[in-house]
């Protein structure tokens, strides 16, 4: 029977070396691999003639060597190859460098397949580097070919190979994921030939017709996991009724500011979850600023003074400690006791959190991740927050909440995404959201420049820090590679450093360094012996630094719309007048169009809708910050009709059969078992 989980080293031409550069791709098993698939493909499969090609298209020759090779030394000691090929329709000249051993393998008077970029521009027909076989070999010409996404040192041609090896293992041997009356009804390919052609097709548009079905099924059951864990915290579980009599206005009036309309309609939807006999299950969207803690803690009052406990779990310890503050401000005035609980605090102090945690004398627990532990025990837990939901998965919030009996639950995320596509992603979650900010808040004025105002941008730097003010400057963060990352940040921090801010406090912040190394970092900038701190987009989540007035952004082509909008969120939150100073390169009109976006919207929203329109949703949920479950194969822009489509039908689904126990779904109840490791319980 064939194995998918089985190492991809078992996988013909896969040696040690290969397993290595495969892990980094997440390649681990037979499966990963083949569900590892093409973001483009190279039709290779019938030649042009060479009259007929045109400057700058990829194109396949089929030609005549009428040359010898000639070699050319060139600058750098580079070594250039030279042949002229021809058919029966005109010439090209095509070169390689540094490629010695060609010169045995093409052969004069030998007709091969080349396949590359032409240049036509001083009117002879040049290839620089094509690929090339003997013709009618058809390994690598004579066919279309996938182009894999990144391969690290693995050429495309080894990748293909690989593929192709694998699934000659596979040997059309997978197990149907779909019930036939499914495929039949929607037009989808069955697995096997789907995933043959999805790597391999025969011809271009066998592809759409094999990613239609992948898409399908990744949306299908995401769809069907939501909707049963929602319908199992509707109907099954009993929650907590707190009491009536306990008034969030006590602490409301208590205050220093008026909460806006929205928080008073948001707090109205929570205080009635709250109340009611259904666990409160609800996502809290509110653009960065709108006053989301303060919300959870007006909630967190009602909870305590019903008698219940409260936890609350941020991503970092900036932000616990943050919210930590706030909470003790407020809320131990009403003799309400609160505990901060991080990773680094003594074990002596934990010790002693955790005993008072189990005997109730603790009532609101703020902490990071360090809560999730199974030493962390209460006595009756009763609400649970959760702030940024997107560093959190299900899985998370499922550990906090089972340490109560079905507490409330309310996850709270800066991420504005609108409002058609939050209902069918958070299927399991009620939504509400705070679409208004705080009456006192200023505009941050962004201004988008280019290179040229480097210098003029600096001395912005320099005068607002004169001023007394500190500065954060991030650069970009390349996903693929956290190694050029970091380094892409050291070099600009030495720049910064030794030039341009010589006679400033400059530190530097990324993703490669210790938590521990990191808070002390933030520490010293939130103290302010630090001016200006460079970093990558980690200081992107909720931390408040009323002192820091200004961010500029370097390649801010690079980031998101929204992304661009949490990091400007990190100025403006104190008193000074703030600025957004985002560094472009490139002058494509989509760049610019994004650009304007940013200097003429503080709003979440829009700035939200407009990068979904401007970018696609492939790259708009292609980056981990956005929170939004990542797709293998599905986007969530052009996939719109498909996820429409099935929700409707996962929907049908469970009313019919919410178990999926019938014979006729017994694959798609497999299929969601396995997918998900810990068993979404249908
Ligand atoms: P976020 O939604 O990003 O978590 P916060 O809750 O951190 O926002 O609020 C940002 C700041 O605004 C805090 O200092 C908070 O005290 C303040 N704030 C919250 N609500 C109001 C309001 N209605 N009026 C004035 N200030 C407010
Ligand atoms: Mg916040």
């Amino acid at each position: 029977m064939l194995n998918l989980k089985q190492d991809v080293q078992f996988i013909k031409g896969v040696g040690p070396n290969r397993v290595a550069l495969l892990n980094k791709l997440g390649i681990f098993t037979l499966q990963d691999l083949i569900t590892y698939y093409p973001r483009d493909y190279e039709d290779r499969s019938k030649p042009v003639k060479i009259a007929d090609s045109m400057d700058g298209q990829e194109v396949l020759i089929s030609a005549t060597v009428v040359s010898k090779m000639t070699e050319i030394p060139t600058r750098r000691n580079m070594r250039m190859y030279r042949l002229i090929v021809r058919d029966d329709t005109g010439s090209a000249v095509l070169t390689w460098f540094n490629q010695k051993y060609l010169k045995d393998k093409l052969k004069l008077g030998q007709t091969y397949n080349f396949y590359g970029k032409i240049d036509k521009k001083d009117g002879t027909a040049r290839m620089n580097s094509p690929v090339f076989e003997e013709e009618g070999k058809n390994k690598n010409t004579g066919k279309i070919v996938p182009v894999y996404p990144s391969t690290y040192s693995l050429s495309q041609n080894i990748i293909r190979q690989i593929m192709e090896n694998a699934l000659k293992l596979v040997d059309n041997s997978l197990d149907e994921t779909l019930p036939d009356y499914l495929l039949e009804k929607y037009n989808l390919l069955d697995i096997n030939t789907a995933t043959r052609l999805i790597h391999f097709p025969n011809e271009l548009r066998d592809f759409q017709i094999a990613r239609k079905r992948f898409v399908f099924e990744e949306l299908l059951g995401m769809q069907l996991s939501l909707l049963s864990l929602k319908s199992k915290y509707k109907v099954e579980r009993c929650g907590i009724e707190f009491s009536k009599d306990v008034k969030m206005s006590d602490v409301i009036n208590s205050l220093p500011f008026r909460l806006t309309k929205a928080q008073l309609r948001v707090l109205e939807e929570i205080d009635g979850d709250m109340e009611s006999k259904k666990p409160m299950n609800r996502l809290l969207q509110g653009d960065v600023g709108s006053g989301k803690t303060v919300v959870a803690m007006i909630a967190a009052y009602k909870a305590v003074k019903c008698g219940y406990q409260m936890v609350i779990m941020a991503p970092t310890a900036i932000l616990a400690t943050q919210h930590f503050e706030s909470f003790t401000e407020i809320l131990s005035e009403f003799g309400i006791k609160c505990e901060l609980l991080v990773g680094a605090i003594s074990k002596k102090k934990k010790e002693d959190i955790l005993e008072k945690l189990k005997n109730g004398e603790i009532d609101i627990l703020i902490g990071t991740h360090a809560i999730l532990e199974e030493n962390v025990v209460f006595k009756n837990l009763g609400l649970v927050v959760t702030d940024e939901q997107h560093r959190f998965g299900v899985r998370q919030r499922k550990i906090i909440s089972q340490k109560g009996e079905n507490p409330d639950v309310l996850v709270m995320t800066a991420t504005p995404i609108p409002r058609t596509l939050a209902l069918i992603l958070y299927g399991d979650l009620d939504i509400s959201i705070i679409d208004e900010l705080p009456p006192n808040r200023k505009k941050i004025d962004t201004f988008a420049v280019s290179k040229g105002l480097e210098e003029r941008v600096n001395n912005f730097v320099k005068k607002q820090v004169d001023e007394g003010r500190q500065a954060y400057i991030v650069c970009p963060l390349v996903e693929e590679n956290e190694e050029i990352n970091a380094k892409s940040v050291t070099e600009l921090v030495e720049k910064y450093k030794q030039e341009v801010f010589k006679e400033y406090k400059v530190e530097c912040l990324h993703g490669k360094m210790r938590p521990k190394e990191k808070d002390a970092i933030m520490e010293e900038f939130k103290n302010g012996s630090i001016d200006i701190l460079i970093s990558t987009t980690v200081i992107e989540v909720g931390v408040n630094v009323p002192n820091a007035s200004i961010m500029v952004i370097e390649n801010a082509e690079r980031f998101g719309l929204a992304q661009l909008h949490q990091l400007r969120g990190r100025v403006g939150r104190g008193e000074y007048k703030s600025y957004c100073i985002l560094k472009y390169q490139g002058n494509s009109d989509v760049i610019r169009q994004r650009m304007r976006v940013m200097q003429d919207t503080n709003d979440g929203f829009i700035i939200s809708e407009k990068d979904l329109e401007l970018r696609g949703s492939g790259e708009f949920f292609g980056t981990k910050q956005h929170g939004l479950p990542e797709f293998k194969i599905a986007n969530l822009f052009e996939d719109m009709p498909i996820l429409k489509m099935v929700q409707s039908l996962a929907i049908q689904l469970l009313q019919e059969d919410s178990k999926l126990e019938k014979p006729e779904n017994e694959r798609l109840r497999k299929f969601l078992q396995d997918k998900f490791i810990d068993g979404i319980e249908l």
